[in-house]
């Protein structure tokens, strides 16, 4: 049955982890491994979510299905963090969201949605953008095609040649993904104004928005990293937003995320919503409860919210403080060439703007594992390694 079946290459940077692990030098640095990490090395288990699972054990008395959309409770908590509290459109009934195994969850829903309802529409994505974005939109047959992104000679957005691109060749009806903060895999945002130009844009052509909203947080502020994406949401007729937990609780392994759907009127929403329901359903069916009790525990206890703020905090303080210690750091190794964009970027990664060449001198002389793109996760950096990592850098750029 499986004779004809050609075994096909696995995610490189899975391979990147484990050669990483299998490494024996003492000296080894792993900056390929797309999770936060503390000084230590360590991906750490929140204090607020230790608690939150020691209070659910306690109280769960039920392991019964949870539901298509999962827990109804949890919708009101993906709402108010995405657009804020007083949000007009979460009170007029216009988002409707539900909870998914993941950002990865809901974005496949998303795609079968898409793929199922609006067949003639394509995905527009940056280039570069998450790899599995690709994958997920192209299993469910909805055709993706790539807009200008990244310039890698100043280390910004093409946003010129991005707009160009739009205006040429996108059509109504066309979905354009955008990255809400913290762009994996570059770091570079777009700035606030930029999100009001493809707002106009984007209500001229009648496109509809699809925003990955996965670290929130982890950029500037959970508020301030949602200041685009809620711009925009207000002023569009429709918006699909998918979210991810994994991040921003460190409940990766969970699968904890959302997706939410934004329309003109709340029974335009509640219809959209209805199938949405239908494409989980022939999915995953339902999903997980773990993450998203998780969450609504600390959402709704003052004292474990308040914490949960303080570790987003800590979070993204530690990498934004590393950042600028690399820029200080190689400026002073004498190195070059010019590392500042890099406490320009947000987020967990950065494209260092590192050769494949200088990354496998870097791999093969130094056990330093940076993905084949450049691709830094800053999380991976600590006070054990930086002075190694710089002096590394140093010497493979000249
Ligand atoms: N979107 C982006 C841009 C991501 O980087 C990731 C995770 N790497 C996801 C979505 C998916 O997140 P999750 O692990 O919650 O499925």
């Amino acid at each position: 049955m499986f004779k004809h079946l050609q075994a096909v290459p696995g995610d490189p940077l899975l391979a990147l982890i484990v050669a990483h692990q299998q490494d024996p030098n003492p000296k080894k640095v792993d900056l390929g491994v797309g999770v936060y990490k503390d000084d230590e090395g360590r991906c750490p288990i929140l204090e607020s979510v230790k608690k939150a699972e020691q209070i659910m054990v306690d109280n769960e008395v039920t392991k019964a299905y949870l539901g298509v959309y999962g827990a109804a409770e949890f919708a009101p908590i993906i709402q108010e963090l995405l657009l804020g509290k007083d949000n007009a459109i979460i009170k007029e009934g216009r988002i409707q969201s539900t909870q998914t195994p993941g950002g990865t969850g809901a974005l496949k829903v998303a795609a079968d949605f898409i793929s199922a309802n609006l067949p003639d529409a394509r995905l527009w994505v940056s280039d570069p953008t998450w790899g599995n974005h690709e994958s997920i939109f192209r299993s469910a047959d909805v055709e993706v095609c790539h807009y200008p992104y990244y310039d890698a000679v100043t280390n910004g957005v093409r946003f010129d040649e991005m707009m160009a691109k739009l205006e040429a060749e996108t059509k109504a009806g066309d979905v354009l993904l955008l990255h809400a903060c913290c762009h994996n895999p570059t770091g570079v945002d777009l700035s606030f104004e930029q999100w009001q130009v493809i707002t106009d844009f984007v209500n001229q052509r009648g496109l509809l928005p699809l925003i990955d909203a996965a670290y929130q947080g982890f950029g500037d502020g959970l508020e301030e990293d949602m200041a685009g994406l809620r711009y925009m949401a207000e002023r569009t007729p429709s918006m699909l937003i998918a979210n991810s937990f994994s991040k921003n609780f460190g409940i990766y392994r969970d699968r904890c995320g959302g997706l939410s759907v934004i329309a003109e009127t709340a029974t335009e929403a509640k219809n959209a919503f209805s199938i949405i329901g239908q494409a989980i359903r022939a999915n995953y069916s339902m999903p997980p409860a773990h993450g998203a009790t998780v969450v609504h525990t600390i959402w709704t206890n003052p004292e474990l919210h308040s914490l949960w703020e303080a570790e987003v905090t800590q979070m993204r303080n530690r990498i934004n403080g590393l950042r600028n210690q690399l820029v200080e750091k190689l400026a002073a190794t004498g190195v070059s060439k010019d590392f500042s964009f890099i406490a320009k970027q947000r987020g967990m990664f950065s494209y260092s703007g590192l050769t494949l060449e200088q990354v496998r001198t870097l791999r093969s002389d130094y056990s330093i594992y940076i993905a084949d793109t450049g691709r830094m996760s800053v999380a991976g950096v600590s006070d054990h390694n930086i002075d190694y990592l710089c002096d590394a850098i140093a010497k493979v750029v000249g």
